[in-house]
């Protein structure tokens, strides 16, 4: 199996099962299980789930457990915590895996989730800032940042390990290299485990890899995988899944294996999915999460497959050809972006000598430069204004409205407030392939942050500066 040499993280907690698998290096399959709507019968749901757990109880050869997501199926759905209490039995929780979402939250709806989990036993936790509303709608949300500082400072959530959600997709240096700074932070902030965003392009993941070996963060890795259906093909081409990205060349090989029939595009999608898994271990991956298996038979067929992958591939170069073969070996990146942090992935299974691309995100431009020099002069002397200055000073050269906790000279003379989502710790995964909002139709506000740190050499404030959140109201720009 993989590298493991990753595994040098101190866990401190040796009774919580997933991190002592973590540690030892065992591979472990968490399936994906949508917390769900609040119009869906909350017993009914559970009874539904604990039948996968079982079926997971009895499955031999494999760590398995459960990844309970927070308002992904809808933005009113049940508490996933107490969804996951139901579910699981006490003294097995520490299995599994409970997203904590800042979707439309509160300081107090966090609080409350991860005081839910630690008195439940839900040792494991993954905070994410969480989706948009689509296109247009203006969502804050509380910054998976800002959770994982409550949980590090306070001792109410001692019990609880935090992991972080990450987006290696992103195929310029622009988009990329943020994502890559927002994650050092999020490690600085306590996450002990890092999740990966659905794809299917393996050197992105191996990029994440290596990127993090690159910088001597040897953390565990988690790679979220999904099994497509025809249905999930049309959805993430029409962009419902932000920050999921289906390539062209891909979307035609999906094409031709649906002309066969449901069954051969089934047969067809278990197979990458085995591919995918042996891949991560071989790529020193410390588990997979997948997405898209909601029966228990799919969920042991899904098992079975995954053990006779990984026995069927000992060597890195055995498997990265099988895998380029069966994806017609079509480039994975968008025709307008073609950005791969390393120039010699997929060489090698591990980085003994990574070669860096010389690309870099653009250079900070004049008038970005005059901007953030005029700002610095005049929010320097903020004090000297008066209120009504204040305010038109602020709406002329930031943008942005007036608040009470402002936040601008912490994030570059970037106001957050003009992120839909009021992201000011960095950027969330969902940007499109051109890099472009996935909410307005403007590049990602942390793309001009990061050209700003790196004109500034402040990269290190992005990756270690908290911007705490000033208390969000739920509203909307229509
Ligand atoms: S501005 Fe960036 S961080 Fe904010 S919603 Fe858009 S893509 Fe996400």
């Amino acid at each position: 199996m993989g590298n493991l040499t990753q595994i040098d993280f101190d866990f401190s907690e040796p009774s919580n099962r997933f991190m002592c698998n973590l540690k030892s290096g065992t591979f472990v399959v968490l399936f994906e299980v949508d917390t769900p709507a609040r119009e869906r019968d909350f017993e009914l749901a559970v009874e539904q789930v604990r039948l996968m757990v079982k079926a997971l109880d009895k499955s031999r050869g494999l760590e398995t457990g459960l990844a309970m997501t927070d308002r992904l199926e809808s933005v009113n759905s049940w508490n996933a915590a107490e969804f996951a209490r139901r579910v699981l039995k006490e003294g097995v929780r520490d299995r599994h895996v409970v997203y904590v979402s800042g979707r439309g939250s509160s300081k107090e709806d966090i609080a409350d989730m991860l005081g839910r989990c630690a008195e439940a036993g839900l040792t494991n936790v993954v905070p994410v800032s969480g989706e948009g509303y689509g296109r247009g709608h203006r969502q804050p949300c509380f910054d998976s940042c800002n959770t994982l500082r409550l949980i590090a400072d306070s001792d109410l959530y001692r019990s609880l390990l935090p992991g972080c959600v990450v987006n290696p997709f992103k195929y310029s240096a622009n988009d990329s290299f943020p994502q890559y700074f927002k994650l050092v932070k999020k490690l600085n902030f306590g996450a002990g485990f890092v999740v990966a965003q659905t794809g299917w392009d393996m050197m992105k993941h191996q990029e994440l890899r290596w990127y993090l070996d690159s910088r001597e963060l040897h953390y565990p890795t988690i790679a979220r995988i999904r099994l497509l259906t025809p249905e999930t093909v049309k959805a993430i081409m029409s962009g419902v899944m932000p920050g999921v990205y289906i390539p062209r060349k891909f979307g035609e090989i999906l094409n031709r294996e649906g002309e066969y029939g449901y069954q051969q595009f089934a047969a067809a999608q278990w197979r990458r999915m085995q591919l995918q898994a042996a891949g991560l271990a071989l790529l020193g991956y410390s588990g997979i999460q997948i997405a898209g298996i909601s029966s228990p038979e799919h969920m042991m067929t899904a098992c079975d497959r995954i053990k006779e992958g990984i026995r069927e591939f000992h060597s890195f170069e055995k498997w990265r050809d099988a895998y380029l073969n069966h994806m017609a070996n079509s480039d994975m990146a968008p025709p307008e972006h073609r950005f791969y942090m390393f120039d010699n992935l997929f060489q090698e299974p591990h980085a003994a000598k990574p070669h860096f691309s010389p690309r870099a995100p653009d250079k900070c431009g004049t008038i970005e430069k005059l901007h953030y020099k005029l700002c610095s002069l005049i929010f320097s002397r903020d004090h000297l204004l008066s209120p009504g200055e204040h305010r038109l000073s602020k709406k002329l050269f930031a943008g942005c409205p007036s608040c009470s906790y402002c936040r601008l000279p912490l994030c570059h003379y970037i106001c957050p407030e003009t992120c839909p989502k009021g992201l000011a710790n960095g950027p969330c995964g969902g940007s499109r392939p051109d890099s472009r909002c996935e909410i307005r139709d403007k590049p990602c506000i942390h793309e001009r942050r990061t050209r700003l740190a790196l004109w500034l050499n402040e990269v290190d404030i992005i990756e270690e500066r908290h911007v705490r959140h000033p208390q969000i109201a739920a509203k909307s720009l229509h």
